[in-house]
């Protein structure tokens, strides 16, 4: 016990150290009060010079607006989209303070690392600041041929200022011969420098920037004076040959989107879509634009947009569902300031219904491959053990510390961000054919989403919403016990998924041997081998466990995720000798031997799984009305 008070003491001392620097103004909350110095007539200037962007780096030089005495600027830590503390402080090097052409000491907080605390001396009102933003440390932001720029990674800011009325002139360096989409206004360019109108800072954080040697911009859709571009940047040419009838389908896009919201509350809409094997895959939605990062032959390979066809609708659906409406305490003031974001599982999870349905609506899908597409995400939420004990509303609560990490070992007993999306669209599918069943066919959650998103047009503003502003919409539409519905599903634990949108939908969900198209697909695209519902394991490209589901015939006889399988009944592991062994052991009912590595130690485990291959599918219910080819055909009047 000795140990224990030891650790009680240095708590109370440094308690007692917190306190002492709380009264002398060092930690203050954040707050968005102080009066903004970079105002739309004296805003502060940001050059990018970006052309060293294929090296790995940039240079970012501001002049901030300040006056003399203390002052402290900041880096974006609560990024908007990306739902967390994640400004990537390790992006900063290089940092160098001047005024009046004189260097001037700068000190970092020692509590909040994400401030710099400088004196401005006497007579001045412009810091300079400059510093070298590293690109690909550990994100990758660039390659030889694609930079992606985030402004929120390359500036500073004014502490504890509104960002609405904090004003932000911004330029940009290009690569020589390099073109760059953006949802900013180019005021002027002179050679490979673009300058930019002054915008509110959000406005120009808003607004990331893809650069490119190699690009294609396609106007997919455009009504007087409104327009949607596609801005494609890939790292080799022949990435952008992309087959017209799928640029028809993204053509259909906005008439979808219109269709479906009533509304728009965009002037003019970008979908950067940066194409690199190198660049993380990625979708962060943006007010008049999204910035999405997907493999090099993302738009040239069909099995992608089977399997991800939804990124770039999913992104723009947020233009309506998440920058236009968002949660009340999801929009903050600066981005200093927490976000809150337990009603993700409105912002997220509808619009994880609502990217699908565009894609689907759109034809960058077929309508008719939905059902697979359901089964497989039904079963994966349906057989995934940590719903007996986590709700939904903790996996949106949690999201920003370490739920959006789904690298690890157990995932599916800790559960993952991924889960809210996922069982996000059973949730929203049921409210659907919820509203559809309770109208006799006479109103959807098409409804309740004209009213979500009216007036008919705006610009890019924000409205909050609460749960309870939610749930009284949904009332005005069908009256209905919604309260109770979301607490089931959302705030209680709940030990099954959003079921009864599949039987009013007309279909049943059944498990065969055969296939599913969507997990053939992923399994294709990631060299995995589902196994879930057999013998309850999932298996990576090297052999290795990725997770095993508790209560499996696996998880029974031993196996963990990191162990890596050498061998099945004596003969070495490949997908095709684990698929021949599954089938001798339903015929002889023998259990099946493994061998399975971890950490130089072998050992050899017995597994009894007789059932045979396992995997989820949807059958029509005989004599009732298909309501999932309803919802998912194109609505809109071409
Ligand atoms: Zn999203």
């Amino acid at each position: 016990m000795k140990s224990k008070s030891i650790y009680s003491m240095l708590a109370i001392a440094s308690l007692g150290v917190c306190a002492a620097s709380n009264a002398a103004g060092l930690i203050p909350e954040p707050n968005a009060n102080a009066v903004p110095l970079a105002t739309q007539s004296n805003p502060e200037t940001l050059v990018l010079d970006a052309s060293t962007a294929a090296r790995g780096f940039m240079t970012s030089t501001m002049s901030i607006p300040v006056e003399p005495g203390p002052f402290t600027f900041v880096y974006p830590k609560w990024i908007p989209g990306e739902h967390g503390p994640t400004g990537p402080l390790a992006d900063i090097s290089q940092l160098k303070v001047s005024a009046d052409g004189k260097p001037l000491a700068w000190r970092r907080d020692k509590v909040d690392m994400y401030a710099f605390h400088v004196t401005v001396p006497e007579g001045v009102h412009t810091l300079n600041v400059q510093f070298t933003v590293l690109m690909n440390s550990p994100d990758v932001m660039s390659t030889p041929n694609v930079g992606v720029v985030n402004w929120n990674r390359v500036l500073f800011y004014q502490n504890n200022i509104n960002y609405h009325h904090y004003y932000v002139k911004a330029s940009i360096i290009l690569p020589q011969g390099w073109g760059y989409g953006t949802a900013l206004t180019q005021e002027s360019r002179v050679g490979q420098r673009v300058n930019f109108k002054e915008e509110p800072l959000t406005y120009v954080v808003d607004s990331p920037l893809d650069m490119g040697r190699y690009y294609k911009q396609v106007l997919l859709w455009h009504k007087g004076n409104a327009h949607q571009w596609l801005d494609m940047f890939a790292d080799a040419p022949q990435d952008l040959d992309v087959p017209a009838k799928l640029l028809d389908a993204y053509k259909n896009m906005t008439p979808e989107a219109l269709a479906l919201y009533g509304s728009r509350h965009w002037y003019n809409y970008h979908s950067l879509l940066a194409l690199s094997n190198k660049i993380g895959f990625q979708g962060i939605e943006h007010h008049q634009s999204s910035d999405d990062r997907a493999p090099a032959d993302f738009m040239t390979n069909p099995k992608w947009q089977l399997t991800a066809g939804d990124l770039l609708t999913h992104e723009f659906s947020h233009s309506w569902n998440g920058k236009y409406r968002r949660p009340w305490d999801l929009a903050t003031d600066n981005y200093q300031i927490p976000q809150r974001t337990d009603l993700l599982w409105v912002y997220e999870g509808m619009n994880q219904y609502l990217g699908d349905l565009l894609s689907f609506r759109a034809g960058i899908r077929k309508p008719s491959e939905y059902p697979q597409y359901l089964a497989s995400i039904y079963s994966s939420m349906a057989n995934e053990p940590g719903r007996k004990t986590e709700p939904l509303i903790d996996l949106t609560t949690g999201a920003p510390y370490f739920y959006y990490d789904s690298n690890g070992q157990y995932p599916s007993i800790r559960r993952t961000a991924g889960d809210f999306y996922t069982e996000g669209e059973l949730l929203w599918l049921d409210v659907d054919t919820i509203i559809r069943t309770q109208t006799h066919g006479k109103k959807s959650l098409d409804t309740f989403l004209h009213l979500y998103s009216q007036p008919k047009f705006t610009g890019p503003i924000t409205k909050t919403y609460t749960r309870a502003d939610i749930e009284k919409l949904l009332n005005e539409v069908v009256p209905y016990d919604w309260h109770a519905f979301f607490q089931r599903h959302v705030y209680d634990v709940a030990r099954l998924p959003p079921t009864g949108e599949l039987k009013r939908a007309g279909w049943k969900l059944v498990y065969t041997a055969k296939s599913n198209p969507f997990i053939a697909a992923r399994e294709q695209m990631f060299g995995m081998n589902y196994q879930w519902l057999s013998y309850g394991f999932n298996v990576g490209k090297n052999g290795a466990l990725l997770d095993v589901r508790e209560g499996s015939p696996a998880w029974q006889a031993g196996m963990a995720p990191g162990m890596k399988l050498e061998s099945v009944d004596g003969q070495r592991y490949s997908p095709a000798v684990l698929k021949y062994v599954m089938g001798q052991a339903e015929h002889d009912h023998q259990p099946t031997s493994f061998i399975v590595a971890k950490d130089g130690w072998f050992h050899t485990l017995e597994v009894s799984y007789f059932g045979g291959p396992r995997y989820p599918h949807l059958v029509r219910i005989p004599g009732t009305a298909n309501l999932l080819a309803k919802i998912m055909a194109p609505h809109a009047k071409h």
